[in-house]
C-alpha cells in the first residue's frame, strides 16, 4: 500500500458496521497462509471455503478484520459488512486512489497475459510498474494488485477477465484505468455470456467506463472494431491498431522466421521501427500493438517500446519450446485453450517442418457450441496440413472425426491422459514438432511433462 488507511475511513466511505472500534492498517490480506501483524484480514466466502471459520483464531496475528458476520470471542477490531468480496474491491480502489501515476487496462479473449507481460517488459526499461501477478484478473486477483502498489511504483498495469456480463464494469470501478483495449474478442468462458456478441458488449465495458480524457485503444482487425467506434463515449481518445496503413500505429513487412518468431516493422506516427519478436506465432505481432499503443498512450517513446517488445523471451505456458524425449520439439501450450488460441497455435504448428502434432485436450465452457467448435479446430488442423491429431477427452472425439473427414478409424482420441502419453511417445524422433495445449481442466501441462522427460 502506498500510505495506511482505517477502518473507520472504510465504514464512513462505504457503510457497514464498526465493531471493537477502528485500526491503522497498511497491508491487506485474505490467505491464512500469508498473514502478517500488519495487515488486515479479509474474510472471504467461496463455493467451498469460508474464511470466517478460521478467523476466531486470527487474534494476535493480524491487526483486524473485514468480516459479513459476528465472530465469537474475538477482540479484534472489525468492520462488519455485507459482501466481504466488495469489501476487498472497496479497499482496493481506496488503494488505488492513492496512486497518482497512469494506469492501463487490458481485457479480451486471448493474449491479456502476454499484452500485459509485454507492457511490464517495455515499462520496466525506464520504469517501475506495478503489474497484475500471474492471471490474477479478477474481483479477488485485482484487489491484490491494487494492494502491492507502493510508493516506488510509477505506473500500473492490470490484467482484466470477464466470467460474466458486469465484470469488467466492475473491475473499472475499482482499478480506474485511463488507458484501455480489448485485444480481441473470440469464442472463450461462452457459457457465462451466452453469445460472441454478448462477450464484445461485456469487454466493451472497459471502454464505455473510461472518463473523459481516457483512451481507448482499438484493435482495428476485430471483427467488432466498427461496435466499439459507435459506442465510445465522449471525451474519450481513440488510438487504432492494426495490419492497415490507416491505422496510427500498425505492422508492415511481417516476416516469420522458420521457428514462427516475427520481425516486422512497427510503423507509429508514419515512422518504421523494425523490431524483431523472440515469441512465438504471429498473432503476437497482433499482441505487440496492443502493447505498443498502450505504452505510447502513457507517454513511452517508439524506442523504449520496440527495445522493451524485442526483449520479452516468453510467458510461462504459452508456448514454450523446448527439446523432448527422442529428440522431438514440444512446444508447451497447457496453460489454457479456446478456439481463437488453438487457431493461433494451429497456425503457428503449421508452418513448421517436419512431422507436425497437435495434441489437444478438451477446451471447456463454450457452451452449447461446444462440439461445432471442436469440429472446426480438426477441420483446420486437417486444412493447415498437420500430420496428426490426438485429442484428450470426450469433445476432442468431434475434433478427431473431422480431422479424419468423418473416418473413425484410428481416431487417436483418448479418454485417458496415460494410454495417450505411450501413444505419443511412439511418435516422437527429432524431426518431429509436437504441440500440446487444452483448457486448465484438461491438465495438459502434465502430458507436456511426460514428452519432455520429467515425469
Ligand atoms: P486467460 O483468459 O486465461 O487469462 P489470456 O487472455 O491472459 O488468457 P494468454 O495467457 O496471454 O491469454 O494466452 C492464452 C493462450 O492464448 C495461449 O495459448 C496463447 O498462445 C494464445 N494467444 C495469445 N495471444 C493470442 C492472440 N492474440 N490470438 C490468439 N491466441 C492468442
Ligand atoms: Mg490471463
Amino acid at each position: 500500500m502506498i500510505g495506511s488507511l482505517t477502518l473507520q475511513q472504510l465504514q464512513k466511505r462505504f457503510g457497514g458496521e464498526l465493531v471493537n472500534g477502528s485500526v491503522e492498517f497498511s497491508e491487506v490480506c485474505s490467505d491464512t497462509r500469508k498473514l502478517s501483524p500488519q495487515a488486515l484480514f479479509v474474510a472471504l466466502v467461496g463455493d467451498n471455503f469460508d474464511a470466517h471459520d478460521f478467523v476466531g483464531e486470527l487474534d494476535g496475528q493480524v491487526l483486524g478484520l473485514v468480516v459479513d458476520r459476528e465472530v465469537p470471542n474475538c477482540g479484534l477490531p472489525q468492520w462488519r459488512v455485507e459482501d466481504t468480496t466488495v469489501a476487498l474491491g472497496q479497499i482496493g480502489l481506496l488503494c488505488r486512489e492513492q496512486f497518482s501515476g497512469p494506469v492501463i487496462a487490458i481485457t479480451g479473449s486471448c493474449g491479456k497475459t502476454t499484452v500485459k507481460e509485454m507492457l511490464s517488459a517495455i515499462f520496466s526499461l525506464s520504469h517501475t510498474p506495478c503489474v497484475t501477478r500471474g492471471n490474477l484478473n479478477n474481483q479477488f486477483g485485482l484487489p491484490l494488485t491494487l494492494f502491492s502498489l507502493s510508493r516506488k511504483h510509477d505506473v500500473l498495469i492490470l490484467e482484466m477477465g470477464a466470467n460474466g456480463p458486469d465484470d469488467i464494469a466492475y473491475l473499472c470501478s475499482i482499478g480506474k484505468p485511463q488507458v484501455s483495449a480489448v485485444n480481441n474478442v473470440m469464442p472463450a468462458h461462452v457459457e457465462g455470456f451466452g453469445s460472441i456478441d454478448a462477450i464484445a458488449k461485456a469487454k466493451g465495458q472497459i471502454y464505455t467506463s473510461l472518463d473523459i480524457g481516457g483512451t481507448a485503444i482499438i484493435n482495428a482487425d476485430d471483427n467488432y472494431a466498427d461496435y466499439w467506434r459507435g459506442r465510445m463515449p465522449e471525451g474519450v481518445e481513440t488510438l487504432e491498431v492494426g495490419l492497415a496503413s490507416q491505422c496510427e500505429i500498425y505492422a508492415d513487412n511481417i516476416v516469420l522466421d522458420k521457428t514462427g518468431c516475427a520481425a516486422f516493422d512497427l510503423v507509429i506516427e508514419g515512422l518504421a521501427h523494425p523490431l524483431q519478436l523472440q515469441l512465438l506465432g504471429e498473432h503476437n505481432v497482433h499482441n505487440a500493438l496492443v502493447a505498443a499503443a498502450c505504452a505510447f498512450a502513457a507517454g513511452l517513446s517508439a524506442a523504449e517500446i520496440v527495445q522493451g517488445l524485442s526483449t520479452l523471451k516468453g510467458v510461462d505456458g504459452r508456448l514454450q519450446e523446448q527439446r523432448g524425449i527422442a529428440g522431438a520439439t514440444v512446444i508447451d501450450d497447457s496453460y489454457n485453450a479456446n478456439p481463437g488460441s488453438v487457431g493461433a497455435a494451429i497456425e503457428l504448428l503449421a508452418q513448421r517442418s517436419g512431422k507436425k502434432i497437435l495434441v489437444l485436450g478438451d477446451m471447456a465452457e463454450l457452451g452449447p457450441d461446444a462440439e461445432e467448435m471442436h469440429r472446426s479446430v480438426g477441420d483446420l488442423a486437417r486444412e493447415r496440413g498437420l500430420d496428426a491429431l490426438f485429442t484428450l477427452g470426450p469433445l476432442g472425439a468431434a475434433a478427431s472425426l473431422a480431422f479424419n473427414q468423418g473416418s473413425s478409424e484410428s481416431l487417436r482420441n483418448y479418454r485417458n491422459r496415460e494410454p495417450l502419453i505411450a501413444a505419443l511417445t511412439h511418435e516422437l524422433d527429432n524431426n518431429t514438432t509436437i504441440l500440446v495445449k487444452g483448457s486448465r481442466s484438461a491438465r495438459m501441462e502434465l502430458v507436456a511433462e511426460a514428452l519432455l522427460g520429467n515425469s
